[in-house]
C-alpha cells in the first residue's frame, strides 16, 4: 500500500480518511458520526473524517467546528460557495491523506457499517472498493427509472464502462486518489472518473437506506445536467453521428440532382414543386441547426475548460494547516 504523498513528512499519518461532502446536513451530522466513529475505530488503526462544506446556508459549518473540537480526528473544510457535490468530492480528495479513502453522503443513506467490508476488500489487495445498489426502492420510482434508462444509455453510447448502481459510496486505495487528483475537469462526472482510472475493482452489494433528515439535493434538472455532464465527458458519439448523417443526406442529395437531371433532360421542366421546395428547405435546416446545436455544446464545455480557472475555492479550513494548500496538486505542478 503506498501512502498518499501530500501529507507525508506532516508528522503521523491517519491510515484512512473518510470524505463527506454536506451541503445543508446540519441535523444529520451527528448521527452520522454516532453510527461512523465506532466502525472505524473497529476496523482502522487511525483515521480521520474529512467534511467537505460545500457553501451549506445553514448552520453545518457551526456543527462542524464543534465536532472538531470534540474530537480533533474530525476535520472540515469549508467551500466558498455551493459548488456541487462532484467538485466537493475533489476538494476532499486533494486533502485526504492516509493509505486510502472513502467516499459517503452525510444523510445516512449509506451504511457505514459497509466500510468494514471495504476495508477488508482493500487489504485482499483491491484498489477501488465500490458499494453497488441492489435495492433503491427509498428513491421514487420516476427517478429510479430515469436512472435506470441512463445507465442503458451511457453503456451504449459511452466510451467508458460504467458499473450499474454504483455510487460514490467507495473505498479507494492512494494510488487511485492520486489518480483521480491529476484530473482537474470542471464538467466533473465522479462516476465516470471512477470507472475511467481502472485500477483493481471489487464490488460490495448494499442496500439504500432512507434519508435520516431533510430533504435530497438534486432535482430532477440538477440530474439532468449531470446526466449530461457525463454522457458529454464520456462519450464522443453525438459529434460523431452527426457527420455520418450529413454524409449520407448529402449522397442522397446527389443522387436525387442526378435524377432530376436526367428527368429535366428527357421531359423538360415541370410545375415548380414549391411544397417540397419549401419541405426540403426546412428538412435541412432543421438538421443544420440541430448539429450546430451539438457542435455548440461541446464548444462551450472546451470554452469552460480553457478557462482554467480554480476548480473551487476554499473559505476555511477547520483542523487542517494551511501546508496542504502547499501539496496541492496545482501548487506541485506549478513549483
Ligand atoms: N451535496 C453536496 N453539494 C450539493 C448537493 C449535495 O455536497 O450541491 C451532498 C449532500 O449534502 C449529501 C450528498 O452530497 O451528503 C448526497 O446528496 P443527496 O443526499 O441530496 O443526494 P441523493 O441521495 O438524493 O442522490
Ligand atoms: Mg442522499
Amino acid at each position: 500500500m503506498t501512502k498518499f504523498e501530500a501529507g507525508a513528512g506532516e508528522g503521523r499519518q491517519p491510515q484512512l480518511t473518510v470524505i463527506t461532502p454536506v451541503f445543508n446536513e446540519s441535523r444529520n451530522i451527528e448521527a452520522l458520526l454516532k453510527r461512523l466513529v465506532p466502525v472505524l475505530e473497529r476496523c482502522v488503526a487511525s483515521f480521520q473524517i474529512l467534511f467537505v462544506d460545500d457553501g451549506s446556508t445553514d448552520d453545518t459549518l457551526d456543527r462542524l467546528r464543534a465536532a472538531h473540537c470534540a474530537d480533533s480526528r474530525i476535520l472540515a473544510l469549508s467551500l466558498s460557495r455551493n459548488f456541487g457535490k462532484e467538485v466537493a468530492i475533489a476538494a476532499g480528495l486533494d486533502h485526504a491523506r492516509g493509505a486510502a479513502a472513502v467516499i459517503m453522503d452525510a444523510d445516512l443513506q449509506h451504511p457505514p457499517e459497509l466500510i468494514e467490508t471495504f476495508v477488508a476488500r482493500w487489504r485482499e489487495g483491491y484498489k477501488n472498493v465500490y458499494a453497488q445498489r441492489v435495492d433503491h426502492a427509498v428513491y421514487n420510482p420516476l427517478r429510479r427509472l430515469l436512472t435506470q434508462r441512463f445507465y442503458k444509455l451511457f453503456g451504449s453510447v459511452g466510451d467508458t464502462r460504467l458499473p450499474e448502481g454504483a455510487g460514490d459510496f467507495r473505498l479507494l486505495d492512494a494510488r487511485a486518489v492520486a489518480a483521480l487528483r491529476t484530473m482537474r475537469e470542471h464538467a466533473r462526472f465522479s462516476k465516470g472518473l471512477y470507472a475511467w482510472i481502472g485500477f483493481k475493482s471489487v464490488s460490495v452489494p448494499f442496500d439504500v437506506e432512507a434519508r435520516a433528515h431533510g430533504e435530497s439535493k438534486f432535482s430532477y434538472s440538477k440530474l439532468t445536467h449531470l446526466a449530461l455532464d457525463g454522457l458529454m465527458s464520456f462519450s464522443t458519439l453525438p459529434l460523431k453521428v452527426w457527420s455520418y448523417i450529413g454524409l449520407t443526406t448529402s449522397l442522397l442529395a446527389l443522387t436525387l440532382a442526378g435524377f432530376y437531371l436526367i428527368r429535366t433532360l428527357m421531359f423538360g421542366v415541370d410545375v415548380p414543386g414549391y411544397a417540397s421546395l419549401i419541405v426540403s428547405i426546412t428538412f435541412f435546416a432543421g438538421i443544420q441547426l440541430l448539429s450546430l446545436g451539438i457542435i455548440g455544446a461541446y464548444i462551450g464545455r472546451i470554452f469552460a475548460e480553457v478557462k482554467r480557472r480554480p476548480l473551487y475555492l476554499i473559505e476555511e479550513r477547520v483542523g487542517l494547516d494551511s501546508l496542504a494548500a502547499d501539496e496541492s496538486p496545482a501548487r506541485q505542478r506549478s513549483a
